[in-house]
């Protein structure tokens, strides 16, 4: 008989599933928090289930989705990436990143990746499968167990398009606020996206509210187009109308991440069109430099990606401060365990 996968679903489908087994809903909810709150994988510790009843969920169901099967710590910096593996054998990544007074976790939501965006190690690698709302959760849980700090942010910044995987997206955001008084805020956790605009106005009618930032790296059509094919099918001005939208539903910000690519969107017009996109909305720019993809061998345009060298980066934000955009420079954490931004690759470096 195959086995009923408890992680994932919401308290509803908990309470649901107790009554088609003929037992109590509030059965649902103690079983909620002993999934999301407390963290259990083990039906032996949930001592306020009756013992027949554990007995038989451990028969008839699984707890776990993903099993650890190596961790890297970048030595400088702290950053841990992990390994993990899905119940098909699949591995993805997620990476914890330390910081004085936060810790960030980032998430995947897919096995590999279908956008296809040039400069980025896992669109390189391909596309394998959307993961489930309980394995996007039980990243949380694996780092959550192996990392002694809390963890205080989460950015869905991981492999693949979370608004291409969006009700398991949908449902991760749910069961991350919904952990009773342990709940991280949805305030401290980002959605990005490269821009799937009937998927952002969508997001907005949840009501959820989760940050939102926009991989945006480039403010041209055709050039943003020719660095991420997903331009092509949802032009930068409907993902710009969408964010509109969004924020009037959220009240909120929007964050523009930007990868400085040499000589593609480092150039003075850059700063221009950059800074006038930034008046129309609340918005911060994060300039990213770029992280090499050399370990997945990239060819054609892809291998002659170059990074904006360090002096440019920082004379572009300081332009773009001076037209009243706020600008951060991203450190690049976790470079040298290949776990910095677009690095992530597991299926083909390992
Ligand atoms: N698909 C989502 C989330 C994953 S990417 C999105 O596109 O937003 C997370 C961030 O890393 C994105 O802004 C992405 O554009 C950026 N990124 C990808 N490859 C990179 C690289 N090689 N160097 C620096 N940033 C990169």
């Amino acid at each position: 008989m195959k086995k009923t996968v408890l992680k994932g679903k919401t308290l509803q489908e908990l309470k649901e599933y107790f009554t088609e087994i003929g037992e109590k809903p509030f059965r649902g909810e103690q079983l909620f928090d002993w999934m999301y709150h407390y963290l259990s994988d083990d039906f032996d510790e949930m001592l306020n289930l009756p013992k027949s009843l554990r007995e038989r969920l451990k028969a008839e169901t699984e707890l776990k989705t993903l099993e650890l099967t190596n961790t890297s710590i970048s030595g400088s910096e702290g950053t841990v990436k992990l390994l993990l593996k899905t119940g098909h054998d699949n591995l993805i990544e997620c990476v914890v990143i330390p910081e004085e007074k936060r810790v960030t976790l980032c998430v995947s939501t897919q096995v590999g990746c279908p956008l296809d965006c040039k400069f980025c190690a896992t669109g390189l690698m391909g596309y394998k499968r959307n993961l489930t709302a309980g394995e996007i959760f039980d990243q949380y849980a694996m780092a959550k167990k192996i990392f002694e700090r809390d963890i205080t942010n989460i950015v869905y910044m991981g492999m693949g398009e979370p608004l291409l995987n969006y009700n398991a997206t949908v449902k991760s955001l749910e069961l991350f606020a919904g952990r009773l008084n342990k709940g991280i805020s949805l305030k401290k956790i980002t959605v990005s996206t490269a821009g799937i605009a009937p998927r952002i106005k969508a997001l907005a009618d949840t009501g959820l509210r989760p940050k939102l930032a926009l991989s945006l790296h480039s403010c041209f059509e055709d050039i943003r187009t020719k660095i991420m094919p997903v331009n092509g099918k949802y032009p930068l001005k409907e993902n710009i109308e969408a964010i509109e939208y969004y924020l009037r539903k959220t009240n909120g910000k929007i964050t523009y991440e930007y990868t400085m690519l040499a000589g593609i969107n480092d150039r003075d017009e850059d700063i221009k069109a950059l800074a006038k996109l930034c008046r129309r909305m609340p918005s911060k720019v994060n300039l990213i430099p770029f992280n090499s993809v050399e370990h997945v061998h990239p060819e054609g345009f892809s291998g002659q990606l170059r990074p904006t060298p360090k002096w440019r980066i920082e004379e572009f934000a300081e332009r773009l401060r001076d037209l009243g955009t706020t600008v951060m420079i991203r450190d690049t954490q976790g470079d040298e365990i290949a776990a910095a931004c677009g690095q992530l690759a597991a299926v083909v470096i390992n």
